[in-house]
C-alpha cells in the first residue's frame, strides 16, 4: 500500500473535515464529544471506497454521522481514544452504501409484509415451500400473492410455468395469486374463482381478450397474460396492508432494503399520504434509509397538458434535506408516450410528441431536473428530438436530464445525449426478466441493455432496479448479471458485460451524483456521510459467479448500524 497516498488522502481529509465541520456548525455540537476524538472505527479490512481513483484502504473513523478519515490500520488507530467503539473487519471487504435510483418503494411497503415476495429465490421449490408456508399463517380465504419481481427463469432447478393444480395442492382453502414480472399470473382454482373464471363460462370483461389461458377443452390453466392490463388487473385487487400495519410493513421493508445493502434510493412515486410516515421517522433519528423523490404532473390529454403546465412552473425541489427530499421531475411526461412494459414496438404521433415537447419545455423553462422512463428504441429517438430542440431554446446541459430505464439504447443515442450533456438511468429489466424478453425480442434482448457500449460511450450513467414488480432489488443479483450477463440461474442472458469496478461505481458514485448527493454519498471519503455496507466475501476477487452470493453482515445508514448479521460484530 502506498502510504504516501495516504498521508496526502489525510491531508485533504483534514481540509474537507474542516469543510464539513462548518457545514454543520448550524447543528449544535457536542464540545465533549469532539475533544473525545472518534466515535466509531472500523479496522483491519479492504475499504473499497470507490472515490475517483477506486482508492483501497484498510480502516476508516466515524464521528457523529460522517466519516472523518480513511487510511491505514496504524493512522486510523491514532483518530481513536478509549471512548471509541472498534470493529475489527477481520478481512472483509466495505463498499458505500447502494443506492438504487429507480425504485417504486413507498409503494411497495404498503404491500410488503402481505407479499409472499420471490427476490433472490434460486429454487422453483423453495419458492413454492414459501407459498405453502405462508397458507399455513393466515385464515382460510384470504389471499396468497406477489406483485411481481420474480420470474420462473430465475429458477436454478426448474423453470416450469407454475400449475393450477400444484397450487391447488399446496394451498386448497386460500387463492393464490403469484405475479411473474407484469408478464404473467398464476391462479389456483380459489384465485379463479374469486375473479369470477369459471370453465364453461365467458371470460370477466374486465380482462383484456385472450388474456384468460385456457386448454383445448376449454378448462382454465391458472394462468393469466398478456402485458400489464390482464396482470394489473389481479394486481388492483389483492388487499393491501391494513393501515393500521403499514408502518409495520414499510419498516420490514427497509430492513429487507439495508439487509440487501441498499441505503438510498431514488424513488419514483412519493405517494404524499406516506411521506408523513417516513418523515416522523426521520425526526426520530430511526429512518434506515435515504428518500430522493422523483415526482412529476401527469398528463395523458391536451386539456391536462394545459392544467399541467403552470403546475410545473410552481413546483419546488430541494426542499429537504440528506434524508428526504423531491430532486427530479418524472418518471412520465406524457401519458401516451410512457412505453407499456414488453410491448415492442413504439410509434409515438407528432401530436402526442409535440404535447410531449410542451411539457418538456416547461420543465427546462424552469431549470428542472429530469428522469424520463425512455424504453422502445423509436421512442428514445423521438423524445431526444424533442430535447435538441427544446436545447436550443432552453440548455438542458447541467441540469441532469437522463432518460430512464434505456434497456433498447444504442451507440448514436448516446452520442446525441453526451452532447446533450445528458445521463443515462439503466435499468436492466433482464435480471428477472431475461428469459421473457428473449422470446417477445429474440437475439436483440442480448444487447437490452447495451451495458458495455453504454460504458464505452463515456457517459455518465447509473443503475436503478424499477423495483418491485417490473423487477427485484437485490444489489448483488443486479452486478452479477452486470458482470457475467446471467440471471441468478446462471441463464446467460445479456452479452454486454462490464467490469466490477464500473458496475459498482454505477450503483454508488453515480448514482448518488443522480439524487443530488454527490457531496455526501456514493464513496467512503472523509467529509461524507456513513453509510456503508461490509460484506461478507470481497466483491472484487470472488469467482465473479458468486457476486450475487454476497450477503452483507453489516449495513450503516449515517453512522448509525441499522442492519448487522448474528454474530458478526461483537468483536470491539
Ligand atoms: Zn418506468
Amino acid at each position: 500500500m502506498d502510504s504516501r497516498r495516504f498521508l496526502a488522502g489525510t491531508a485533504i481529509a483534514l481540509l474537507i473535515g474542516a469543510a464539513a465541520a462548518i457545514v454543520r456548525a448550524q447543528q449544535p455540537t457536542d464540545p465533549a464529544r469532539e475533544r473525545a476524538g472518534v466515535d466509531l472505527i472500523l479496522t483491519n479490512g479492504k475499504i473499497i471506497t470507490v472515490d475517483e481513483k477506486f482508492t483501497i484502504a484498510q480502516a476508516l473513523a466515524v464521528r457523529g454521522n460522517r466519516i472523518v478519515a480513511v487510511g491505514t490500520n496504524q493512522q486510523i488507530a491514532q483518530t481513536a481514544t478509549t471512548a471509541t467503539r472498534r470493529i475489527d473487519l477481520r478481512g472483509r471487504a466495505v463498499v458505500p452504501g447502494l443506492i438504487d435510483n429507480h425504485m417504486h418503494l413507498l409503494r411497495a411497503g404498503t404491500t410488503w409484509t402481505r407479499e409472499v415476495r420471490f427476490d433472490g429465490v434460486e429454487s422453483r421449490k423453495q419458492a413454492l415451500d414459501m407459498v405453502a408456508a405462508r397458507t399455513k399463517g393466515v385464515p382460510p380465504a384470504d389471499w396468497v400473492y406477489n406483485i411481481g419481481g420474480w420470474s420462473v427463469d430465475q429458477f436454478a432447478d426448474s423453470r416450469a410455468k407454475f400449475t393450477r393444480e400444484e397450487l391447488d395442492r399446496i394451498a386448497p382453502n386460500n387463492p393464490v395469486a403469484l405475479q411473474e414480472s407484469y408478464y404473467r399470473t398464476y391462479l389456483n382454482t380459489r384465485g379463479l374463482e374469486a375473479f369470477n373464471i369459471r370453465d364453461g363460462a365467458p371470460d370477466p370483461a374486465d380482462f383484456p381478450k385472450g388474456s384468460i389461458v385456457r386448454d383445448g377443452s376449454g378448462h382454465a390453466t391458472g394462468i393469466v397474460e398478456g402485458g400489464m392490463g390482464a396482470v394489473r388487473a389481479i394486481a388492483g385487487k389483492m388487499p393491501r396492508v391494513a393501515e393500521s400495519g403499514v408502518e409495520a410493513s414499510t419498516l420490514s421493508m427497509i430492513k429487507d432494503m439495508n439487509r440487501a445493502g441498499l441505503t438510498a434510493f431514488g424513488v419514483a412515486g412519493c405517494d404524499p399520504g406516506l411521506l408523513p410516515m417516513y418523515r416522523k421517522w426521520e425526526a426520530q433519528h430511526q429512518l434506515n434509509v435515504r428518500i430522493f423523490c422523483i415526482d412529476g404532473v401527469g398528463a395523458g390529454t391536451p386539456e391536462q397538458v394545459e392544467r399541467a403546465l403552470p403546475q410545473i412552473a410552481n413546483i419546488k425541489l430541494f426542499q429537504g434535506d440528506d434524508f428526504i427530499d423531491s430532486v427530479l421531475y418524472g418518471e412520465s411526461v406524457y401519458g401516451p408516450l410512457h412505453d407499456p412494459m414488453f410491448d415492442s414496438t413504439s410509434d409515438p404521433k407528432p401530436e402526442q410528441l409535440a404535447q410531449w415537447r410542451r411539457l418538456a419545455t416547461e420543465v427546462a423553462r424552469n431549470r428542472l431536473p429530469l428522469h424520463v422512463h425512455a424504453e422502445l428504441t423509436h421512442t428514445i429517438d423521438a423524445f431526444l428530438d424533442q430535447i435538441e430542440a427544446i436545447n436550443k431554446v432552453y440548455p438542458v446541459k447541467n441540469l441532469r436530464w437522463m432518460l430512464a430505464h434505456f434497456n433498447q439504447s444504442n451507440a448514436s443515442q448516446l452520442e446525441r445525449m453526451k452532447r446533450l450533456g445528458m445521463y443515462a438511468a439503466v435499468h436492466p429489466w433482464n435480471v428477472i426478466n431475461g428469459g421473457i424478453m428473449r422470446e417477445i425480442f429474440g437475439d436483440d434482448a442480448l444487447e437490452q441493455p447495451p451495458l458495455a457500449t453504454i460504458q464505452t460511450s463515456g457517459i455518465m450513467w447509473g443503475f436503478g432496479s424499477d423495483g418491485s414488480a417490473a423487477n427485484q432489488y437485490m444489489p448483488f443479483i443486479t452486478l452479477n448479471y452486470a458482470v457475467t450477463g446471467k440471471m441468478a440461474s446462471g441463464l446467460k442472458v445479456m452479452r454486454q458485460t462490464i467490469s466490477r469496478e464500473d458496475a459498482l461505481i454505477a450503483y454508488t458514485r453515480r448514482n448518488a451524483f443522480f439524487v443530488f448527493q454527490e457531496d455526501n454519498l456514493g464513496a467512503l471519503q472523509p467529509g461524507k456521510l456513513a453509510d456503508l455496507v461490509v460484506l461478507d466475501r470481497d466483491y472484487l476477487t470472488i469467482p465473479a459467479d458468486q457476486i450475487k452470493d454476497i450477503k452483507p453482515v453489516l449495513t450503516m445508514v449515517d453512522g448509525r448500524i441499522v442492519y448487522e448479521a448474528s454474530a458478526v460484530t461483537a468483536t470491539r
